[in-house]
């Protein structure tokens, strides 16, 4: 078996780089080893997102330059998968008639004999898009792209149908995979150096609660967190994304026992407006957030809060962008990751009246930001002068001499490089605080938790 070379072009969230991760694993035992240059790939997979239609028109776009590519070599063999390819199916192949296969979210199981088929000619080109309901597609090794941290997903597919989300239709209905296959999974990264471990799924906190999962209904994520905790060497866990109506106090004292659970929650409230959130189908009011949020920070006094926020979502009005503005500034997020509205083709908010026109989001989200950016500087320059414990990651993107790692707040921290290597935990002291980051230097190779004051 000569050796042959894949490269991967991913669009989208963590879960599609797990996913991208998996399909790695399946075409090892076939020869395929990962490229970053697409001129040398033998193979290229594009695995896609559709969360919004600016995404698809550049992934058209993107698949298109790839026809030049074909026809310098027609031995290429070119594939689409993800949600994307879940949504768009024989449409996409019809627009795009390179493309050799393409498989919806439930079909990465079949991906080694689809490209196995296609690249000894034995088919012509496969569209697959049928809809799993189980989740073998987690099934397999992962050939893992970060040194340091493995994302494990835990559960697949949503059932909260928000009205601006595509996702519960390309990805299908909740269902969780068993602890056992995760605690497997988790061992394995482990053994291989891993040194955190993030659990991943669109709605972590219902994890093996719904009668389709394939986990023993009725076990809770708090019962899953403490098993990940309790792994021999495992330093940190992680997990997103969490849904406000579904966080339980269970899991907020599962993070506040836990020795290894870091205080960091992404809790996306999207929108500060009762009338907003019941159009958006979000399951909670204002008040009810309000309440969760007082109750993680009395429970945990220290824990890093980030969030999503949604602007001008249809019938949007200025009271109801100054509810958001009110109560992103009453709870104090550390981040923010803020976008504006966009319709979704295929979801009901594309079909409601009242669009806010594009200025008006634009103006909206400007403002928003400007008060984030504040509200997250002021958090983090409370941190200079303090000591952290920090996971080094490695060199930083634009200078090898600066290294970059996170605390277990999950606030990201670049320093001068020394001898440390990617997988130490070290103590950084902080001396400069900028909004999305912090700077520093090294003050010990080793966590003193005496000087630690959380992240
Ligand atoms: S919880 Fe809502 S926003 Fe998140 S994936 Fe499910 S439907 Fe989409």
């Amino acid at each position: 078996m000569g050796q042959k070379f894949v490269k991967f072009i991913v669009y989208g969230c963590q879960m599609n780089v797990a996913d991208s991760e998996r399909m790695a694993g399946e075409l090892a035992p076939l020869g395929y080893e990962g490229t970053e240059e697409q001129e040398e790939a033998d193979l290229i997979i594009i695995n896609t997102c559709c969360v919004r239609e600016t995404a698809e028109d550049k992934i058209y776009g993107k698949i298109g330059e790839l026809k030049q590519l074909k026809a310098r070599n027609p031995k290429l063999v070119i594939g689409v998968t993800g949600c994307m390819a879940q949504k768009e199916g024989e449409k996409l192949r019809k627009r795009a008639p390179h493309v050799d296969f393409v498989l919806g979210t439930g079909q990465l199981k079949n991906l080694a004999a689809t490209v196995e088929q296609i690249a000894n000619r034995r088919r012509h080109s496969v569209v697959n898009t049928d809809m799993e309901q189980g989740t073998d597609s987690f099934r397999g090794k992962a050939v893992r792209q970060g040194k340091v941290s493995a994302w494990i997903p835990i559960m697949y597919g949503c059932d909260n149908f928000c009205t601006y989300c595509i996702v519960p239709y390309v990805r299908g209905r909740e269902r969780s995979r068993t602890m056992e296959e995760i605690l497997a999974e988790a061992r394995e990264a482990l053994a291989e150096g891993y040194r955190e471990i993030t659990l991943l799924g669109q709605n972590v906190n219902s994890y093996g609660q719904k009668p389709s999962s394939l986990a023993e209904t009725g076990v809770s994520f708090a019962a899953l967190l403490k098993q990940v905790d309790a792994l021999p060497g495992i330093e940190r866990v992680r997990f997103m994304t969490s849904h406000p109506k579904d966080l339980s106090l269970e899991v907020i004292e599962a993070i506040r026992e836990g020795e290894h659970l870091c205080p960091h929650i992404h809790l996306p409230l999207q929108h500060g407006s009762d009338r907003i959130l019941k159009a958006m189908n979000r399951g909670y009011t204002a008040e009810k957030y309000r309440n969760l949020a007082s109750l993680i920070r009395e429970r945990l006094p220290q824990v890093s809060l980030t969030t999503d926020l949604i602007v001008g979502f249809p019938g949007e009005s200025d009271a109801d962008f100054q509810a958001t503005l009110d109560l992103v500034a009453e709870i104090g997020f550390d981040s923010a990751f803020t976008f504006l509205y966009s319709p979704r083709s295929g979801t009901p908010a594309a079909a409601m009246a009242a669009q806010v026109p594009e200025e008006v989001k634009k103006a909206r989200l400007q403002a928003l930001m400007a008060q984030q950016n504040k509200i997250s500087l002021a958090i983090n320059e409370k941190l200079v002068g303090s000591i952290r414990e920090v996971l080094v990651e490695g060199a930083s993107k634009n200078d090898a001499t600066v290294w970059t790692g996170r605390t277990r707040h999950n606030k990201q921290v670049l320093w001068p490089h020394a001898d440390e290597k990617p997988g130490d935990l070290i103590s950084i002291k902080i001396n400069k605080a900028q909004t999305w980051l912090l700077k520093g230097e090294i003050h010990g190779t080793y966590a003193d938790d005496a000087t630690i004051l959380g992240g």
